[in-house]
């Protein structure tokens, strides 16, 4: 959008010179509905357009022999459903929309008049319950290790117990929505951790309830759990490190020691919370 924006508009979803509206609006003003509308359509039909030029099969197929009448909620709620879903949501967002900071982007979803970041709080509470069944069926929370594993079995075994409807587990997206707004166990898997939040104890700061896994302390934080996922990661990091430290005199002296402080660090970590036959 940065890109496509003319020089000196003010904002990011303004009217673009290919829009059909640009010459009947003041460009420096936000998009109404019914022109996003309008150039989604216009979008649609371009890609449509492309695929049948390149011989390609993945066009947006049409519904009932129409083109979808795409509308701007369905629209922010697919967007809301990727940002979710990508591992570390929130900076997806910030790269989708090349913020420079995820503060940036959170501010921007936070003060957005169209509710966009409730939207994705609700796909990624959804998102969560999903990890969380499957997590359960595959009896997968009982390998969580780190300092608030103990803690995430609890909860987990008390999210099972009320997923559990008949003895069949909720997987209906409505149902498992509503048994998020209750049952919430707040554990947040991430790319190299599982948090386990508690507020109290959290070491990453944001100034609403949830945690900041883009602002983690994986190594001291005691609402950490880990999963194989989480440790795996984290032994890929510290292969990463191993590469540059063999190059070490490529380094300037200040990085060198903070990479192998670091590099102890995890290795410690990994060390104490690997269980004793990590699952092939
Ligand atoms: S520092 Fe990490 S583990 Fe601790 S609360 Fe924040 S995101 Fe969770």
């Amino acid at each position: 959008m940065d890109r496509l924006v003319p020089p000196g508009h003010q904002r990011l979803f303004s009217v673009l010179a290919s829009s059909n509206h640009y010459l009947r609006t003041d460009p420096n003003r936000s998009k109404t509905s019914t022109q996003t509308v309008d150039d989604l359509k216009s979008f649609m039909d371009w890609i449509n357009d492309y695929c049948t030029r390149h011989g390609r099969s993945d066009v947006i197929p049409p519904v009932n022999g129409r083109r979808w009448p795409v509308t701007t909620r369905q629209f922010r709620r697919t967007l809301a459903w990727f940002i979710a879903r990508r591992p570390g949501g929130t900076i997806a967002g910030a790269i989708a929309y090349r913020h420079p900071s995820v503060q940036m982007f959170e501010g921007y979803a936070g003060t957005s008049e169209s509710g966009f970041r409730p939207e994705v709080e609700a796909e990624q509470a959804l998102a969560r319950g999903q990890q969380f069944v499957d997590l359960v069926a595959a009896g997968e929370h009982q390998r969580l290790t780190g300092p608030a594993a103990e803690e995430a079995e609890l909860r987990l075994a008390e999210f099972a117990q009320h997923a559990d409807f008949r003895g069949k587990v909720v997987t209906d997206p409505v149902r498992l929505k509503r048994l998020m707004a209750r049952r919430d166990p707040h554990i947040y898997p991430g790319g190299f951790v599982t948090c386990v939040h508690v507020p109290e104890r959290a070491l990453c700061h944001r100034d609403d309830a949830g945690p900041s896994l883009s602002d983690c302390q994986p190594l001291r934080c005691r609402n950490v759990a880990l999963n194989a996922d989480n440790r795996e990661a984290l032994a890929t990091h510290l292969r990463h490190l191993d590469d540059a430290l063999a190059d070490g005199d490529a380094l300037a002296p200040f990085p060198r020691r903070r990479m192998q402080q670091q590099h102890n660090e995890i290795t410690t970590f990994l060390a104490r919370h690997t269980p004793d036959q990590e699952p092939s």
